[in-house]
C-alpha cells in the first residue's frame, strides 16, 4: 500500500455537481451557473491579453493579481490591502481551513448547507461540527460563545436560498471566538451583504465568487474582504501565482462592467420571481430565494421522482440524498424560455 496519510486514504472527495458530455443538449439548471455570456467586455479583455500570437503567455502572471485587487477595493469601497483574488472562491475556502485550523482543532457550518467545507477540514485532519436550522432558520443549539476556529456561515443560504437577517450575522460574529466567514456565492442576488461587517469585527472574512453573478464559472475566480492581516495569511498560503494571466484580465473587467453585471442580475431575479410564481401554481411548496436557485418541493414529496422526470426530458436539475433535502428539488435560474421548458415539463410529469 502507498504510505497516504490516514485521512485522505479514509476520505471519500467531493463530488461536484454532474457536466454532461453533450452540454448543449440539456437544459442545466444544476449547478447554479448563470444562463448569459460574461460581459462582452470580459471577452474582449481575454482577447487582448491573449493578443493576436498568444505571446503573453509565454510570462508568470502578476504574482498578486494586483488589478483585480485595485478594482475589487473600489468597487466594495476597501483599500486593496483588504481584498484577495482567487482562482474560485473555493482555493480561499480550502486556505482558509488552511491557515486557522490546525489538525484536531475545529470548524463548523451549518447544515444544510456547502457540504464542501468537510472535504477541505478532512484533507486538513481537522474536526467537523455542524448545527442544524430551526423551522424559522435560525441555528439551533449555537452557544453563547463558539469556540471553534472557523464558523462558515453561507448566505443566501444554499441550497434553501434564505437569508440570515444582518443583525444576526453580527451576533454571530461577536459570539465567535476564531473567524466567522460568511459565504457570499449569492449575495448578489440578494437585497444584503456583510460587507460592512468586515470593517467592523475583525473576526469576519467575505468570499464571493465570479461563477454565479459574474457569468465565469469557467474561468475559475473568486475574492474575498478582510482585515489586512487575515489577507497577508491568505498570501502566504496561496499558489504564487494562483490567478492566470486570462483569468486576472477577466476579473478587473467584469469587475468594472457593472452595467452589465446589473441587467443580468435583474434578469435573474426577474425570471425567479415568475419562475416561483409558476411553480406555486402547480402546487409546489417553494421557499422565497434571494439567490440564483429556487428549493422547490412537489405536493407529493418525492424529490426524486421529479428529478427523473425532468432527467428523461434532459433537464438536469439538483437533487439531495440528505434526509432533510430529498423531498425537494434544487432548480437553478435559467433564461425566461429554459423556465418555461422547465414549467411545461413539471406540468407534463405531474
Ligand atoms: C458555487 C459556490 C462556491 C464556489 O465558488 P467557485 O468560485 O466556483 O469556487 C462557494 N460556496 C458556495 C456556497 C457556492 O455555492
Amino acid at each position: 500500500m502507498i504510505p497516504l496519510r490516514k485521512n485522505i486514504q479514509q476520505m471519500a472527495g467531493y463530488v461536484p455537481g454532474f457536466q454532461p458530455p453533450d452540454e448543449a443538449a440539456w437544459i442545466k439548471l444544476n449547478t447554479n451557473e448563470n444562463p448569459y455570456p460574461p460581459s462582452p467586455k470580459v471577452v474582449a479583455a481575454i482577447l487582448a491579453e491573449l493578443g493576436g500570437d498568444g505571446g503573453n503567455l509565454r510570462k508568470y502572471p502578476d504574482a498578486a493579481s494586483r488589478a483585480g485587487r485595485v478594482a475589487a477595493g473600489k468597487l466594495y469601497g476597501f483599500d486593496p490591502s483588504w481584498v484577495i483574488m482567487a482562482n474560485g472562491s473555493d482555493e480561499l475556502l480550502n486556505n482558509l481551513i488552511r491557515a486557522f485550523a490546525g489538525e484536531e482543532e475545529e470548524i463548523a457550518f451549518v447544515h444544510p448547507s456547502y457540504t464542501y467545507y468537510a472535504t477541505l477540514a478532512e484533507i486538513q485532519g481537522a474536526r467537523v461540527r455542524t448545527f442544524g436550522l430551526t423551522e424559522k432558520w435560525e441555528l439551533a443549539d449555537f452557544p453563547a460563545r463558539y469556540e471553534g476556529k472557523l464558523f462558515f456561515l453561507v448566505n443566501p443560504n444554499a441550497p434553501l436560498g434564505f437569508t440570515y437577517p444582518l443583525e444576526f450575522i453580527e451576533n454571530l460574529a461577536q459570539r465567535c471566538a476564531g473567524m466567522l466567514v460568511v459565504d457570499e456565492a449569492y449575495a448578489d442576488f440578494a437585497d444584503e451583504n456583510a460587507l460592512a461587517l468586515v470593517k467592523k469585527y475583525e473576526n469576519v472574512v467575505v468570499t464571493r465568487t465570479f461563477s454565479k453573478s459574474y457569468c465565469l464559472a469557467g474561468m475559475r475566480l473568486g475574492l474575498a474582504v478582510a482585515r489586512p492581516e487575515v489577507i497577508a495569511a491568505l498570501d502566504k498560503i496561496r499558489d504564487h501565482y494562483n490567478l492566470d494571466r486570462l483569468a486576472q484580465a477577466a476579473a478587473t473587467a467584469a469587475l468594472e462592467d457593472q452595467a452589465y453585471f446589473a441587467e443580468c442580475v435583474r434578469k435573474i431575479r426577474e425570471t425567479r420571481a415568475w419562475f416561483t410564481g409558476e411553480l406555486r401554481v402547480l402546487g409546489y411548496g417553494v421557499i422565497p430565494s434571494r439567490a440564483n436557485f429556487v428549493f422547490a418541493t412537489p405536493p407529493d414529496r418525492n424529490g426524486k421522482r421529479v428529478y427523473d422526470g425532468l432527467y428523461q426530458r434532459k433537464i438536469l436539475v439538483r437533487h439531495f440524498s440528505d434526509p432533510l433535502l430529498a423531498e425537494g428539488l434544487r432548480i437553478s435560474i435559467g433564461t425566461r424560455e429554459e423556465m418555461e421548458r422547465t414549467i411545461e415539463a413539471l406540468r407534463e410529469i405531474g
